[in-house]
């Protein structure tokens, strides 16, 4: 649908950033919206309109798409009249990690409004955003799915649909568990193969190319032995999602002491001051020598 063409993005951190600048490399008409209006401007430079708030970014647009940091942060982007300020038959694409309750209180927001809304959180950091080349967990209503795809289609590679809304933030939230938990043990293993006098570069090479060497742990296990972390994913996000998969596991009755212990791991890293670094850098409380 030729008209049917123009985002506005909400958030232009790490995220919403390199998103934005793959809707225009899509020829989507694109008006971005920032807190701190310093991160958004260099997009006006690449086609972007810049908006004072998010009312006049969204007033008249095909789709809302929100990439913010957390559930409060997202409703009060959306609060008041910005999504009635959607053209007629306007859809919100709410990609940002919000969690089962975040998504349930975004879900109610949209449906007050009798906006549709497609709950679509993504997979893959910084490169993949820049690359186009995200996973995005869709979920929502049929009737959208096909107008959604354009969107999408222009900042992954890849749309999974899942059912009714709240499917993808719970597969998210799977995924988030493995992340996180992966990142406490490998930093926790760099840390003890320094300790006991065992080069950790070495562990990385053994490993790699194996059914152990996850190409993440090679990217992260660097970061930790450079301890070099320039943020893809923050410290402060991570915990924030460690925090969304222990409510979900409490609410379905689940008692999970990795995620606790991950969790309490991230808590010391922010407490140490490295909580807007990258979440490899969980490693310097790993080594308190280090920290
Ligand atoms: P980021 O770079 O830290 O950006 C966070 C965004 O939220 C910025 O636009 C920031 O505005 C805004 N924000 C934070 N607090 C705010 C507040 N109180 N009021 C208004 N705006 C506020 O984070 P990101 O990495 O792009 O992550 C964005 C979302 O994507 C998060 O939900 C994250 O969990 C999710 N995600 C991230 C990754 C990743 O690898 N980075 C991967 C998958 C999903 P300012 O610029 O003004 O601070």
């Amino acid at each position: 649908m030729a008209e049917d063409k123009t985002v506005a993005v909400l958030g232009t951190g790490i995220m919403g950033a390199a998103m934005a600048r793959n809707l225009l490399s899509a020829d989507m008409d694109v008006r971005v919206w920032n807190r701190s209006r310093e991160k958004a401007e260099p997009l006006a430079q690449e086609g972007a309109v810049v908006a004072g708030n998010p009312r006049d970014a969204a007033q008249g647009a095909n789709f809302i798409l929100t990439m913010l940091a957390d559930a409060d942060v997202v409703e009060e982007a959306v609060g008041g009249d910005v999504l009635s300020a959607l053209a007629e038959d306007g859809v919100w694409l709410q990609m940002s990690t919000v969690g089962e309750g975040g998504n349930e209180r975004l879900a109610g927001l949209a449906a007050d409004r009798g906006v549709a809304y497609v709950d679509a959180p993504v997979l893959g950091t910084k490169q993949p955003a820049e690359q186009g080349q995200l996973i995005v967990l869709a979920s929502g209503p049929e009737e959208v799915r096909e107008r959604s795809e354009q969107v999408f289609s222009a900042v992954g590679t890849k749309t999974v649909w899942l059912g009714e809304a709240g499917e993808g933030s719970r597969l998210k939230l799977v995924v988030n568990n493995w992340i996180v938990g992966l990142l406490g043990v490998l930093a926790e293993t760099v840390a003890f193969a320094e300790a006991t006098g065992v080069d950790p570069a070495k562990f990385l090479e053994t490993i790699e190319g194996g059914p152990l060497g996850l190409p993440y742990a090679q990217i992260k296990g660097g970061m930790m032995i450079e301890e070099d972390f320039p943020t893809s994913f923050s410290a402060n996000l991570a915990r924030k999602d460690a925090a969304l998969v222990l409510d979900s596991a409490i609410d379905h009755g689940l008692h999970m002491r990795i995620a606790e212990a991950v969790t309490a791991r991230f808590d010391e890293a922010i407490q140490a001051g490295h909580g807007e670094q990258d979440m490899a850098a969980v490693y310097r409380v790993a080594r308190p020598d280090r920290g």
